[in-house]
């Protein structure tokens, strides 16, 4: 992929080279890639006659559909940007992301449109709301209603094409400005590490919404490999479709892979055509992994990313999941992908730290976004005069240079003095037979500061006692990073890409206190 290309010149290409070729399946919906082009300029012509122009910005509230993916390109060819809505957030914060991006058009799908109709009103900068998708579907009519873009806008490599939101679990969503040369070169180091090459298969299965629906579908995009969309993530209808469609390359979650472990008949199916089952987004729980890596046999990367970086920054991948010999590699998320540096720094000083020594890691790669959307101070905040980006993400990386994420820097618990990590609570916990879902949290202490606490959720047709719990974690680790308290829940709050929410978790026990980690 040519560095300096568009994310519109590769569709394109596509369709010139290889008109008829099936470039996007979704359902019964086929699009061949003179389809999708065409679709494409026409929908460009579409939002240019709306008043839509460069700088723009559109919006999405909807499952997956091939319409977002649609009009993130007809974004391209106008110079506008597509912010893809989580479609999970609650009322206030979906008007609170809308009107962040000041979005002029929303399409939205048939699931959401009595709660769009309820916030009609609350959003400011909407001048049209289009039904896309089930009975009431404006969108076909909206497009074909203008013929195909001829002229598109001359766009420089470093403008925003697609604004994803940060997933929200430190503080409120962010718009992350991902921009054509920032995708492009994902894609570019992505299909070089994980071998995805144009007669592949891509499942596309997380949200759009999340850096790894979006960029996944891009990713097929950017190669010419066909993409094959679902619109809901359900774990046994994604494992169907891998024989049938003979998927080559997918996008899962933790939280989804535990579920597919659980599917009936799940290990009678046919995986053979899969090469790489990438997951990620959030920690992946030890238990699980064994389980996936019985189910799916030697196809496993684990990817270690985030939205600001287009995706995937590091991967650990089969040979490290299959070699006994370093079994510890399991926990860690392996080696920077081409084109991405990773470096361990001391949060508080920027300071580059050594081997094995605990600090936040910081990522360099022309994969990084150009900013947040209007916001220069958490930008600058984030991403260092120099290009680092800051991830926010505790860790350290080995003597063989394999990258270990520990927890969010600020889920971090510090109990006199001592810095305790969660995870490393969480794994040992997870162990005990009881334990069916487990996260550990720092709440107040008058002693200590704060001290850590495990909200359990127990296994399936087990009772989690407390006390043993607790007597069980002693047995594993030192005195201070035992919990002192076991708190037991129906379910742990998570959000969609599977991870566990701490914030809220935490909330009811700091009401009228700072907390202060690093
Ligand atoms: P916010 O910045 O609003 O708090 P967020 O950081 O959760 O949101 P995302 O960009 O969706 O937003 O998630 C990136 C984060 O996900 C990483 O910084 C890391 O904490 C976590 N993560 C991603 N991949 C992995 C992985 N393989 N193992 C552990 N954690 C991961």
């Amino acid at each position: 992929i040519d560095p300096n290309s568009t994310v519109s010149s590769l569709l394109r290409k596509h369709s010139s080279e290889r008109p008829d070729d099936e470039a996007l399946r979704f359902g019964e919906v086929v699009r061949t890639w003179a389809e999708l082009d065409d679709r494409v300029r026409r929908l460009a012509s579409a939002l240019r006659a709306e008043g839509i122009g460069p700088g723009d910005r559109v919006a999405v509230l909807d499952l997956n559909h091939p319409s977002c993916l649609e009009l993130s390109l007809a974004c391209a060819r106008i110079g506008a940007a597509n912010a893809v809505v989580n479609f999970r957030l609650a009322p206030p914060e979906i008007v609170y992301v809308i009107n962040d991006a000041q979005a002029k058009l929303l399409l939205v799908g048939p699931e959401f449109a009595g709660a769009a109709a309820g916030l009609r009103d609350k959003l400011e900068t909407v001048r049209r709301v289009l039904p896309v998708g089930g009975d009431a579907d404006e969108y076909e009519a909206f497009l074909n209603a203008h013929e195909p873009d001829t002229e598109p806008y001359d766009a420089a490599p470093d403008d925003c094409f697609v604004q994803l939101y940060t997933s929200g679990t430190t503080g409120f969503p962010k718009g992350a400005m991902l921009t054509h040369a920032g995708m492009l070169a994902h894609a570019a180091h992505v299909a070089a590490d994980f071998e995805l090459r144009r007669d592949d298969v891509v499942q596309v299965a997380m949200p759009l919404f999340h850096v790894g629906g979006t960029s996944y579908a891009f990713l097929a995009l950017a190669q010419g490999a066909r993409i094959v969309m679902a619109r809901m993530p359900d774990p046994a209808a994604l494992l169907d479709m891998v024989a049938a469609e003979g998927i080559t390359h997918t996008f899962w979650v933790p939280a989804l892979m535990g579920a597919m472990t659980q599917v009936p008949g799940a290990a009678d199916r046919d995986y053979s055509s899969m090469r790489a089952i990438s997951y990620g987004a959030s920690p992946m729980p030890l238990p699980v992994l064994r389980a996936s890596l019985e189910l799916f046999g030697p196809r496993l990367h684990q990817v270690y990313g985030m939205t600001e970086a287009c995706g995937v920054v590091t991967s650990l991948g089969p040979e490290d999941h299959a070699d006994p010999a370093v079994a510890h590699r399991l926990v860690s998320a392996g080696t920077p992908i081409s084109g991405v540096t990773i470096e361990v720094r001391d949060p508080a000083t920027g300071e580059r730290l050594g081997t094995d020594e605990p600090g936040e890691i910081w990522v360099l790669t022309d994969q990084l976004m150009s900013g947040y959307w209007q916001k220069p101070e958490a930008t600058a905040a984030a991403v260092t005069a120099d290009g680092w980006l800051r991830s926010g993400d505790g860790g350290h990386i080995d003597a063989d240079g394999y990258v270990f994420i520990t927890d969010r820097i600020k889920d971090m618990i510090v109990s006199g003095g001592e810095n305790v990590y969660p995870a490393e609570i969480e794994r040992v916990l997870a162990e005990h037979p009881s334990v069916g879902d487990v996260a550990v949290i720092g709440v107040p202490d008058e002693r200590w500061g704060e001290v850590p606490k495990a909200c359990v959720v127990a296994a399936r047709g087990a009772t989690v006692d407390p006390e043993a719990l607790i007597a069980y974690a002693r047995e594993h680790l030192a005195s201070f990073k035992c919990p002192k308290t076991v708190d037991v829940l129906d379910e742990l709050p998570r959000n969609p890409t599977g991870k566990i929410l701490k914030k809220d978790l935490r909330a009811p026990h700091w009401v009228g206190r700072e907390r202060s980690t690093v």
